[in-house]
């Protein structure tokens, strides 16, 4: 299986993400998880990173493009890949599909996990109860939000036109959500 998680920040996604990799046997591609190490190791690409990072913005286009599309040259490139926080603009849609054609590789599907806003704050505002964590975060996470619902609408269509897009309802317990994926990837 070839394909692309995609949900807003706080929906669950990694651990879905997971959960898939181990089940159907995929490489767990997470642009988030390459770059937070770059940023612990100082690579250059760590170093150009961070600014970016530190603030929840998005990383520029052209770097999170080139970490993908070297992996996908690497002699050990996946065949079977789940890609996590990976596109997140148009620009990166494109360069992706580029990437994958220059390797004779289709995606299979893009699975769109849909979690409205309220049910993320509803859940960060349980998990603050539980940990007693600080109300600040509450404002980074609109925060995030906000940029997610500005610049996915155009990913989500680029890949409805290729007819590869499948819609999941995002609420409910992990596995029910899960389960809901397996179904519509037509994997269960
Ligand atoms: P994540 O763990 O996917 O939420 O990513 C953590 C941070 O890494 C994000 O807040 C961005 O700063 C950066 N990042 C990860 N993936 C991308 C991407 N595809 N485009 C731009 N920035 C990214």
């Amino acid at each position: 299986m070839r394909m692309i998680l995609l949900g807003p920040p706080g929906s669950g996604k990694g651990t879905q993400a997971k959960m898939l990799c181990q089940r159907l046997g995929m490489a767990h591609i997470s642009t988030g998880d390459i770059l937070r190490e770059a940023v612990r190791l100082g690579t250059p690409l760590g170093r150009q990173a961070l600014p970016y990072m530190e603030q929840g913005q998005y990383v520029p286009d052209a770097l999170v493009n080139d970490i993908v599309a070297e992996r996908f040259r690497r002699a050990d490139r996946p065949e079977s890949f789940l890609m996590d926080g990976y596109p997140r603009t148009l620009a990166q849609a494109a360069s992706f599909d580029q990437a994958l054609r220059q390797q004779s590789l289709g995606l299979d599907a893009v699975v769109n996990l849909i979690v409205s806003a309220e049910e993320i704050l509803r859940r960060l505002r349980l998990r603050q109860g539980q940990e007693n964590r600080p109300d600040d975060s509450e404002e980074t996470v609109r925060a995030r939000l906000k940029v997610f619902d500005e610049t996915m609408p155009p990913v989500i269509e680029h890949y409805r036109r290729q007819g590869i897009l499948k819609d999941v309802a995002g609420e409910g317990s992990k596995e029910a959500i899960f389960r809901a994926i397996l179904q519509a990837l037509g994997a269960e």
